[in-house]
């Protein structure tokens, strides 16, 4: 144990990463639990720059066994306020203050909305901060430093993206998507030397979307197999949970399936896809197959579906492509 802590504590995956963009997913699932796949969460490396989109269940743990140090996060971008996608927010604050010795909050970025969500969770954590400060002593936890500032900009119409970061070579735009009756939502792109990602956030297939995905390195993509979730509307209505099976039917209609988000992968020329927000949960393998039927018979690149731990590194200066597995 002492070997596995020190070894543990020593690392930090920021300090192994050459320069480029590296996306790794925090939390690759939704609402639905699955064992590999916790709440949403994309850890977005770019060069020296630590930013976090989304803040599920379980994305700060996953961020710690993933070695990510969280005390180095510059900020953290929401797409929209969904339960599922900030429900991790108040751990991810706190772990981004403790261990850094933070003496600024985060900024936490969104559309409006996003004070209210900071404003929260600073509320309910208003005891816990104290606590910690008396404890710990104001050299170890600043309380100055402790939750979020909300950083809000205004909702760009379709058809136009607002640069929102621009520092270090590191440009994050952000565009609306839609996932109605969720409004806002948006999605991300991120551009350094000459890489690029764009996360879709929550979204059905989005024109919008495409048009700024437009010959991006890396599109990150939800989706949703809707011939998977009718399996287990039918169960649930088998079982008489007459709610679940009303959930499983509604949901259809704001996500996008694994087909159309190689569509959108393809009419935009995005070199690699990688699912997130996976429903429903896949068990092992064999259910993966079925997942990404028809995938392949529209889309020619390669296709990731991802799980925690999922590692693409985007080398600066080359046209590379790497996927690993951090877990
Ligand atoms: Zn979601
Ligand atoms: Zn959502």
């Amino acid at each position: 144990m002492e070997n596995a802590v020190e070894s543990n504590l020593a690392t930090n995956l920021l300090r192994e990463l050459p320069d480029g963009i590296h996306v790794a997913l925090c939390g690759a699932g939704s609402p639905l639990p699955d064992a590999r796949r916790s709440g949403p969460c994309t850890a977005v490396i770019a060069g020296e720059r630590l930013y976090i989109v989304d803040a599920g269940a379980g994305s700060s743990r996953v961020l710690a066994r993933m070695r990510v140090p969280q005390g180095a996060i510059d900020g953290i971008l929401l797409t929209h306020f969904h339960s599922d996608h900030i429900d991790g927010l108040g751990e991810l604050l706190l772990q981004r203050w403790v261990n850094g010795s933070a003496t600024s909050p985060a900024p936490v970025y969104g559309p409006p909305g996003v004070e209210t969500i900071v404003d929260g969770f600073g509320i309910a954590y208003g005891p816990d901060t104290r606590y910690r400060v008396a404890h710990h002593g104001e050299q170890v936890v600043p309380p100055a430093g402790a939750g979020g500032e909300a950083r809000p900009f205004a909702l760009p119409v379709d058809g136009e993206a607002e640069l929102i970061v621009d520092e270090d070579g590191l440009k994050i735009t952000v565009f609306r998507v839609n996932h109605a009756p969720v409004e806002p939502a948006v999605g991300y792109r991120f551009d350094y030397k000459g890489r690029s990602v764009l996360l879709s956030g929550d979204t059905t297939k989005s024109a919008n979307l495409q048009k700024f995905a437009e010959g991006v390195d890396l599109l990150v993509h939800e989706a949703l197999a809707p011939q998977l979730v009718a399996i287990i509307s039918r169960g649930a209505r088998a079982a008489d949970r007459e709610n679940l099976a009303k959930i499983t039917v509604d949901i259809l209609d704001y996500h996008t399936t694994p087909v159309e988000a190689a569509e959108v992968a393809r009419d935009s020329h995005a070199k690699h896809l990688l699912f997130n927000h996976i429903v429903p949960p896949l068990p092992p393998p064999p259910l993966e197959d079925v997942f990404l039927e028809g995938v392949s018979d529209v889309y020619g690149g390669p296709v990731t579906i991802g799980r925690d731990g999922t590692l693409v590194e985007l080398k600066a200066g080359t046209d590379s492509i790497e996927v690993s597995e951090l877990l």
